[in-house]
């Protein structure tokens, strides 16, 4: 079955090629940053929706196997949850703005393609925490009155608790263990397990305000041991950046795919047939190949016709693994409020504001700010109109933070849980879910395949997006090649 569309390709984008597969080793049978084999497939095409990381990497490693690959992207760009905001001085991401140094994958790929990725430069070297009605300098906080943490917790800042009680007496071995059978006592509420680690009740309620996901309680304990073992057992540390924003790397990426990427083309209706795989999209177009790759994240899949439908666990998980809700506001100050009242403009709190990000530029003046609010803060915000929630969110500054008051405007706002084509931040999961779920999310449905952050196993974000187009394209080349 052949390509329903064929496609120009900039010159640019040849050369691009080139240079990857120089620097990957020279040709398709030699990916040494890769896990897989490197076989060649016989022929044969997949259309993959989502031209986010996992479906660019996706494409390319297909690509570099033999198979003929077609994009389908519903925005207007690539990247997908990697987005800067080229618009906000400053540029900040408003999704994956970390980079960790230990990503191999993506800095690998990113150097073949000549993507440039430099350690962070770093100009923050104190932060404000506002807790129970008062200031507090990070230096200070132990000695705080504002502290109500009770031993050695004191010593820990807010933001790092979570870090600092999963980190204590880890039992995952590796880092597919946060799935395994064995451990399926710890896929409990991750608050009940905090509270047996030994958190107090102030411990379970600061780490509650800006947690990443939506709620201690309605999260597994898994969800948050898969990051401590990472931590514990990553050798390498630091972050990195991309210069100009990290939308600059998917960008790269797929300046280096030579089928199409059709953009503008959300898709509404996936089947798998007897032969082949039909994507129709909602402008009318349908796509047909051998097989496809579904990238999109789980929240969005809901809502997109697949025949033949889901069915038993996998059918639960596509339907019901929740999503981080992320709403954050970039901020344009109008005179260095930080100067005037001799605080660090990066901030934890907790009140619904939650925390504060600078952003500056490469001389490290700083350009804008991002409020980034999560969980329920996040879901009671999205539910006001705009206007309501800049007024909150100026109003709730200037409070607790006197010299921010009217020296503050909101450039932009991006709410995750209501991007259309995000639908959240990243999975998380239930208590129960990791058990029952994981193992098959990512599991061959007919003719349809998976893709995306939310399909890896032993990394989290950008690098789990490489990690499961990594995964999917083994998978497909040994499928075509059978
Ligand atoms: C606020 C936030 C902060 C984050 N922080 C970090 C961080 O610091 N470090 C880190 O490593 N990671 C971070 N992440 C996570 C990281 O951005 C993601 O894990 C990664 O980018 C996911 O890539 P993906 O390809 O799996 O999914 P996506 O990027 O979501 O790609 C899926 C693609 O599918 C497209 N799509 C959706 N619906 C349709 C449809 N109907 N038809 C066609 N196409 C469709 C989307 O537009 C998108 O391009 C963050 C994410 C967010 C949102």
């Amino acid at each position: 079955m052949s390509k329903a569309l064929e496609q120009t390709k900039p010159r640019g984008a040849q050369v691009d090629r080139r240079s990857f597969l120089k620097a990957v080793g020279g040709g398709a049978l030699a990916l040494p940053w890769l896990a897989c084999s490197g076989a060649k497939a016989p022929g044969g095409s997949v259309i993959v929706i989502g031209a986010g990381l996992s479906g660019i990497t996706t494409a390319l490693l297909l690509e570099e196997r033999g198979i003929d690959v077609t994009v389908v992207e519903a925005r207007d760009r690539v990247g997908g949850r990697v987005w800067t905001m080229d618009d906000v001085p400053g540029k900040p991401d408003a999704g994956g703005p970390v980079l960790g140094a230990s990503y191999e994958r993506l800095l690998k790929i990113a150097k073949a393609l000549g993507a440039p990725i430099q350690p962070m430069k770093s100009f923050e070297t104190s932060e404000l925490v506002y807790v129970n009605g008062q200031s507090v300098i990070a230096a200070d906080w132990a000695s705080s009155a504002a502290n109500k943490l009770q031993g050695g917790e004191r010593q820990i800042l807010p933001g790092l608790l979570v870090g600092y009680y999963t980190g204590q007496n880890l039992t995952l071995e590796d880092g597919y263990a946060w799935t395994a059978a064995k451990h399926a006592d710890l896929d409990m509420p991750l608050d009940a397990f905090l509270r047996r680690q030994g958190a107090s009740p102030e411990a379970l309620r600061l780490m509650d305000v800006a947690s990443n996901n939506n709620g201690l309680s309605t999260t597994s304990a898994l969800w948050a041991l898969r990051e401590a073992q990472r931590r514990r057992d990553t050798k390498v540390r630091g972050m990195m950046e991309s210069p100009g924003g990290n939308s600059r790397l998917p960008e790269k990426f797929a300046a280096a795919i030579t089928g199409p990427i059709h953009k503008n083309s959300p898709v509404t209706k996936i089947s798998s047939g007897q032969a082949g795989v039909e994507v129709a999209c909602a402008g009318g177009a349908v796509y047909k190949a051998d097989y496809c790759v579904i990238t999109v994240p789980f929240s969005v899949l809901r809502g997109i016709a697949v025949d033949p439908p889901f069915e038993g666990a996998q059918k639960e998980a596509v339907e019901q693994v929740p999503y981080t809700a992320i709403t954050q506001y970039f901020l344009l100050p109008k005179k260095p409020f930080w100067d005037e009242d001799r605080l660090p403009p990066m901030m934890w709190t907790d009140t619904p504001v939650e925390r504060i990000f600078p952003q500056r530029d490469p001389d490290g003046r700083l350009m804008s700010l991002t409020c980034w609010i999560d969980g329920a803060n996040a879901i009671r915000l999205d539910a006001m109109p705009e206007p309501d929630q800049i007024a909150f969110v100026l109003t709730e500054l200037a409070r607790i933070r006197p010299s921010t008051g009217g020296n503050l405007e909101v450039a932009r706002i991006v709410s995750w849980a209501r991007e259309p084509y995000s639908r959240g931040a990243y999975s998380n999961y239930l208590p129960g879910q990791v058990t029952r779920l994981k193992p098959v999310m990512a599991k061959p449905w007919h003719r349809l395949h998976f893709a995306g952050e939310h399909t890896a196993f032993t990394s989290p974000g950008m690098e789990g997006a490489l990690e499961s187009g990594e995964r999917v394209t083994d998978e497909l080349v040994a499928r075509m090649s059978a």
